[in-house]
């Protein structure tokens, strides 16, 4: 029997898998979840060994359940091919006695690339399957990866058009240009004079609108979203864990059943979210440690029980975690409260009216497999230029957060067991920081963007990504600004309806 899928706020019951990514978001601005989270059908031991593809079919099946076997071999294999640099997809660098599982080998080196690489194929396939006539347009706020990511895999894709918001001043030199210079007819980038936050909230605006999606059907449109909400985003994630585990084992760096934990430097928490959907599958993962910046909103509600927004928003130098409503929470909101879909639409009312909502002491006591931690950006440069002069190793300014939040982690509670950190970006799509952490502020003062990632391949030893070169020369295509209440008119504007 197939897997269903709900609204986190109960207003949609009954929604298959191909039809929860098809829709993005619920219509009561709920989240889809599964009415279980399934179980991994084959002992661990088994999957070592496997390649990325086949374990990625063996963990994808169990929640696509409306997708046929050949329609989810074919949607991977066309995902995860030579636009990775490497055929492991995503390797695990032992350093210092902990496994970095390095997530940026794709199209534009960020983990982003891992779900979105396969996503346009799931959500045509799925518009297949569910006889969709309209055009689907996928709308997407970014905090800098995603909209790159994103396009990169819908550029060109028939039936499909692609709108990215950016915030205007909050993405990196490198993360500008990669979407400014975005080829494909079907893609449209916007910069937003607001923050991260404001675009997302937009978004969501945007697909709430009745108005809206009834002049888009009226033209043959309808709105998708390549956001991390979707689930076809989740589950392609929970694959990398399993992965990453099934490879430990392989290597015998740990025997069948050990614990391990897991660190990810979080921002819209859906990477961590999906290790999260890994241990509920069977994956012996002991704690989850959830890294933030100084936008450090999940690690007061993991210590206190209490989510506030209200509070300043800090531009950082890990932009891709600049967040203050971590929309994938909700999820875990929802399953601490025993899947009561009445007590999470309520605390979601309470953030969107006051900005804040606290959860039950039993809700607190769900929680207690996640462990938060932040690092303030002088701690974030310090762990850069430590792990480069003691290893050789180096991390991207996302990463850093999360070993320098591991590190404080291991200190704090003695605890020792084996741990995989997400190494969500290449070095080479931050060089500014990632150099002037190592270096100092003369090794970047009045340089340009490339100056510095030449310095920086020459320090490291390791060649300038072909995703950097390609931006090194590369057209600028897109212009198109917008004020945050300017996004509807923007996005008509765009489909000219
Ligand atoms: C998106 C992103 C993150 C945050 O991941 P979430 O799933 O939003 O928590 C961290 N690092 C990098 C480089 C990213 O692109």
């Amino acid at each position: 029997m197939g897997l269903s899928y709900l609204s986190t706020r109960g207003g949609e019951t009954g929604v298959t898998s191909s039809q929860a990514i098809l829709k993005g978001l619920a219509q009561d601005g709920g989240l889809f979840m599964p009415t279980e989270i399934p179980k991994l059908d084959v002992p661990l031991k088994e999957l070592a060994g496997l390649s990325y593809q086949e374990t990625a079919y063996r963990v994808m099946r169990l929640f696509l359940t409306d997708f046929t076997e050949d329609e989810l071999r074919s949607c991977i294999a066309r995902a995860y091919d030579e636009k990775f640099d490497t055929e492991e997809i995503a390797p695990l660098a032992k350093v210092e006695g902990e496994y970095f599982l390095e997530l940026y080998h794709g199209s534009t080196i960020a983990f982003k690339d891992m779900a979105l690489s396969i996503l346009p194929h799931l959500m045509t396939a799925a518009a297949r399957k569910n006889h969709v006539d309209h055009e689907i347009v996928i709308l997407t706020a970014t905090s800098g990866d995603t909209g790159k990511a994103a396009m990169a895999g819908f550029a060109d894709v028939p039936g499909t058009k692609i709108i990215v918001f950016y915030p205007k001043g909050g993405v990196s030199k490198v993360q500008e240009l990669q979407m400014r210079t975005q080829k494909g007819d079907n893609t449209s980038v916007v910069a937003i004079h607001g923050n991260f936050d404001d675009a997302q909230s937009g978004v969501k605006r945007l697909f709430a609108d009745k108005e809206l999606e009834k002049e888009l059907a009226a033209a043959g449109y309808q709105f998708s979203s390549a956001n991390s909400i979707n689930i076809g985003r989740l589950v392609p994630q929970v694959v990398y864990y399993v992965y990453a585990y099934a490879k430990l084992l392989e290597n015998q760096e740990i025997e069948e059943g050990e614990e391990i934990n897991v660190t990810v430097p979080t921002g819209n928490f859906g990477n961590i979210l999906a290790a999260y959907f890994a241990k509920a599958m069977g994956l012996p993962i002991k704690t989850l440690i959830c890294a933030s910046n100084e936008n450090k909103v999940l690690y007061d509600f993991f210590a206190t029980g209490t989510y506030d927004r209200n509070r300043e928003f800090v531009l950082t130098s890990s932009p891709s975690m600049d967040i203050l409503i971590s929309s994938n929470l909700e999820r875990l909101i929802y399953l601490s409260a025993g899947r009561d879909t009445e007590a999470t639409k309520e605390l979601m009312k309470e953030l969107s009216g006051q900005g804040a909502y606290t959860v039950t002491d039993e809700m607190r006591e769900f929680l207690s497999d996640f462990a938060g931690g932040f690092a303030t950006e002088d701690e974030d440069a310090e762990e850069i230029r430590r792990i480069f002069e003691d290893t050789g190793y180096l991390v991207d300014t996302h990463t850093g957060v999360a070993a320098a939040v591991y590190r404080q982690y291991r200190q704090r509670t003695g605890d020792e067991t084996k741990t995989v950190i997400a190494s969500t970006a290449s070095p080479f799509k931050f060089s500014h920081s990632v150099m002037e952490a190592i270096k100092g502020r003369e090794a970047v003062e009045g340089k340009d963007e490339f100056e510095v990632v030449d310095a920086l391949s020459s320090l490291s030893g390791i060649p300038v990504p072909k995703a950097v070169e390609e931006i090194r020369t590369a057209p600028i295509r897109h212009n198109m600004e917008c004020g945050v209440h300017e996004m509807k008119d923007t996005v008509k504007g765009i489909l000219r309806i």
